[in-house]
């Protein structure tokens, strides 16, 4: 496909043999501005000159455009089903997300977890032998389906198939982190596996979101597995929707106590907040917990959405409070 051949060429810094000859439209001149080479190095690749008037008018305008255009594109192609349930939201609603990660590796615990009463999120990790399979079974169950990214840690733990790390080239970096984005079928966002070293790199997190902005209409949630990461920042500077994780369901595997306490933090914070965001595993006893607690929630008042509807309802009320307080 040419597009495919584009963005590898512009990572290369070969764009001229290609472009050449071919009519360059937006999406062309997008995808090499955030992947291609420097301008500078366009010009001195002798770079024919429609194509560099094409690309530095873009370049202006997209610059200063991007922000609002990528809010409002993500705005835009949101579907219908999540707009309708973001609807039906009001504004004192206490919101609770749950992503449940590292999926992919086995069938049975990956079944269990999609299989959760409600709205939960699911990530999976990319290159495993059920991770296709299992993000099909998920978004056939309406489960907002997330790619679990694998990120460098600080210990020396194996990151698994699609791993990031701070000795990749740019090229090598925006490739892999790619071919995880096309892993995963039906993938709507990503969130960070592991990545305790990489997270705190703030050109390595620049590749993360220029690569994913390739897409236009995915999230990111940062995991923090660091408080010194700089994941969110970077993500927010491109204007990619994002929010962080506020708890951990089970840092200690298999701990049912453990699960119950931090699903009272959660409530705890959505209530002072009116939204917060856990991160759980397929542990047995986190199902467990989750399998029993999860139908009371209804009872409870409290509303479990996916993440991107989450993510929306936290601008939405946002804005809202920033109209009111210019109001006065
Ligand atoms: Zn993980």
């Amino acid at each position: 496909m040419f597009k495919e051949a584009l963005i590898n060429s512009a990572v290369r810094g070969e764009v001229l043999s290609l472009t050449k000859g071919r009519t360059m439209n937006a999406k062309y001149c997008k995808i090499i501005m955030l992947h291609g080479p420097p301008f500078d190095r366009l010009r001195a690749n002798g770079i024919n000159q429609r194509f560099l008037k094409f690309y530095r008018r873009r370049q202006a305008g997209f610059k200063s455009l991007s922000l609002s255009a990528v809010l409002l594109l993500g705005a835009l192609s949101a579907n219908v089903q999540s707009q309708q349930a973001a609807e039906a939201i009001k504004p004192d609603d206490i919101v609770i997300s749950i992503i449940i990660d590292d999926l992919g590796n086995q069938l049975a615990a990956g079944q269990r977890a999609i299989e959760l009463p409600g709205a939960i999120t699911c990530a999976f990790l990319p290159h495993l032998p059920y991770s296709p399979r299992l993000a099909e079974l998920a978004n056939g169950q309406h489960k907002e389906v997330m790619l679990h990214l694998p990120m460098q840690a600080d210990s020396s733990k194996t990151l698994g198939p699609g791993g990031l790390t701070e000795e990749m080239s740019e090229q090598q970096f925006k490739n892999e982190m790619r071919k995880s984005i096309n892993a995963i079928p039906h993938v709507r966002g990503f969130n960070n596996h592991m990545g305790s070293l990489l997270t705190q790199k703030t050109q390595q997190m620049k590749w993360t979101m220029q690569a994913a902005m390739f897409r236009d209409d995915l999230y990111f949630v940062d995991s923090r597995t660091t408080p010194d990461t700089v994941a969110l920042q970077e993500a927010q500077k491109r204007g990619i929707r994002g929010a962080k994780r506020d708890i951990f369901l089970d840092y200690e595997k298999d701990d049912e106590n453990i699960v119950r306490q931090q699903l009272e933090a959660l409530i705890t914070r959505a209530k002072k907040k009116g939204t917060a965001l856990a991160i759980g595993h397929p542990y047995k006893d986190t199902m467990k917990v989750l399998e029993a607690w999860l139908p009371t929630l209804k009872k409870q008042g409290i509303k479990l959405v996916p993440v991107s509807d989450l993510i929306s309802i936290r601008k939405a009320r946002n804005n809202q409070r920033w109209q009111l307080s210019s109001s006065h």
